[in-house]
């Protein structure tokens, strides 16, 4: 059920007053799902099993007591439930997909292809180790690309996305704190840090100071020394940073921070603008999380999965989490106990049961053998010149706070233009989905007015991309010339009207059942 713009409640699919309602409820090939546990029924099964004679004894009084309520399908119900689902889904499979800071990026077939060889997708993780050598050594071949790639020398693979992997920085620099006898609790976070930053830093146990951005959308190195002190544990930047730009004193900054006895954790959620051309140990970084799930085109949205390693400077290397993977004259092996730990080995704990997302490392690992180093290196060029492609092919109608320069992988505007128009940068972003296209990033980050973070990646070709600045270009011109009924109630072609987001959030109505059709037999 949803919300019509006058906020009464309507059944999902239902058509404006002045069309034609259908009597199914469908509109056209666009059909309304009902949840599965609806349209599930008591015994309805896909298969057909014979029988089984289990005696009580066998059971040992384990027996069931009572169903157990999963809905009982057909086959084809089954496959028709997930499949209207997934139409109803926008995907990087269906078009362009501008989500900033997100990195919405084509995922080869090829890394399908090999995740699925049964050797990495059948693999336990508690098979015996000398039984999945070659995944772990597809693991240490992963790590050696990304040590590589970052220049520095440890890697940990367990965090599940970019989120834990920032808590598994902050947690080795928390060890390598208390090993030293110290107590620093403050962690400088800058206002254009995506919301995990702080999130993290107040998990991990530590206060977070915030430090200002200048105009010109760089963080404010002169106020970040100032705050600097005793207390401080460490910074938490982002590199690009989230309003595309390459933070130019990150040095400087660098020196700074390990002047004052704290570590350097950088946000590599956008190592995709610059992978194969800086490398973050050359920068001073002590530890940063990379989104397997950005960079490496695995696939993502919809809250995974991911996988997001993290590298770690000689200072933090000691305090990796558990598993080690270490290689010698037996072959590879996975290090699960302190017990067994090598010389100077410190690890904080571990993050995770196992030992990360094998399905994930697979795919990573088959962009990277298929890119190769070069091929890595173009990719974050190309990602780098889309953006600016779009940057200088808009900023003429669109206003961009910094547009006076060049950007990294992702374009940022503002809602400046749209000033007098009473088009919202939400009115805006809703109408790209009559469009076909999935909003860009909105009001994020949070240093700019009514932001609009646009990220196109290298996989669009230049006509995708021209269409794309074609479509905005026409969008922000109508807005400005008061022509703006297509901003008001959009999205309206789309399976769903605007929503009223909080209430959507916070009381979801997910069930539907078409009133006046034939219900299904109990
Ligand atoms: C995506 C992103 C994160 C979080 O990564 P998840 O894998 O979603 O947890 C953190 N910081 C920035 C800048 C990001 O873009």
């Amino acid at each position: 059920m949803t919300m019509n713009n006058q906020g009464r409640p309507t059944a999902p699919g239902t058509i404006e007053a002045n069309e034609l309602p259908t009597i199914s409820g469908d509109r056209g090939l666009m059909h309304e799902e009902p949840l599965i546990f609806e349209l599930g029924r008591p015994g309805m099964t896909g298969v057909d099993l014979p029988e089984v004679q289990m005696s009580e004894a066998r059971l040992g009084g384990m027996r069931r007591k009572g169903p157990v309520g999963l809905p009982g399908l057909s086959e084809p119900e089954v496959v028709r439930h997930y499949v209207r689902l997934s139409q109803t889904n926008y995907s990087i499979d269906a078009g362009l997909y501008p989500l900033g800071s997100c990195t919405m990026k084509h995922n080869p077939r090829l890394n399908e292809k090999m995740a699925r060889l049964p050797g990495f997708a059948d693999a336990h993780p508690l098979a015996p180790q000398k039984t999945v050598q070659g995944a772990m050594e597809a693991i240490a071949q992963l790590m050696n690309w990304l040590t590589t790639l970052t220049g520095m020398p440890a890697v940990a693979m367990s965090p599940k996305a970019g989120a834990h992997g920032e808590l598994c920085g902050l947690l080795a620099i928390r060890a390598a704190i208390e090993a030293r006898g110290e107590n620093r609790k403050r962690i400088l976070v800058p206002e254009s840090a995506h919301g995990t930053n702080p999130a993290t830093a107040a998990f991990a146990g530590f206060t977070v100071d915030e430090v200002p951005a200048k105009g010109d959308g760089h963080v404010d190195a002169d106020a970040l020394e100032a705050k600097l002190g005793l207390d401080v544990a460490a910074i938490m930047l982002t590199n690009p940073n989230t309003c595309g730009l390459f933070e130019k004193r990150i040095i400087e900054i660098a020196e700074h921070v390990h002047r004052a006895g704290a570590y350097f954790y950088c946000d590599g959620a956008n190592f995709n603008a610059i992978a194969g051309r800086v490398r973050p140990g050359d920068l001073g970084i002590d530890a940063m999380h990379i989104n397997l799930h950005k960079t490496f085109s695995t696939p993502h949205g919809g809250g995974g999965p991911g996988a997001g390693p993290v590298v770690l400077s000689e200072a933090l290397a000691p305090f990796a989490p558990l598993p080690l993977l270490v290689h010698d004259s037996k072959g590879f092996r996975l290090i699960e106990d302190r017990a067994d730990l090598p010389e100077g080995a410190n690890p904080f704990g571990r993050m995770c049961a196992f030992h990360g997302q094998m399905g994930m490392f697979t795919r990573a690992l088959a962009y990277m053998l298929s890119h190769g180093a070069d091929g890595i290196r173009q990719a974050s060029e190309d990602a780098v010149l889309s953006a600016n492609y779009i940057l200088a092919s808009l900023k003429d109608v669109m206003s961009a706070p910094f547009g006076d320069g060049p950007c990294m992988h992702e374009a940022l505007f503002d809602d400046s233009f749209l000033e007098g128009t009473g088009v919202t940068t939400l009115d805006f972003a809703k109408a790209m989905i009559d469009e076909g296209y999935h909003p860009m990033t909105m009001y994020f980050p949070l240093v700019v007015h009514g932001a609009m973070l646009i990220e196109p990646t290298e996989s669009e070709s230049r006509e995708s991309v021209d269409r794309f600045i074609h479509v905005l270009r026409t969008m922000a011109e109508e807005a400005k010339a008061g022509k703006t009924e297509r901003f008001g109630g959009a999205p309206r072609l789309a399976p769903r009207r605007r929503l009223d987001e909080t209430a959507a959030a916070r009381k979801p109505i997910l069930r539907w059942k078409p009133k006046d059709l034939p219900q299904a037999a109990e």
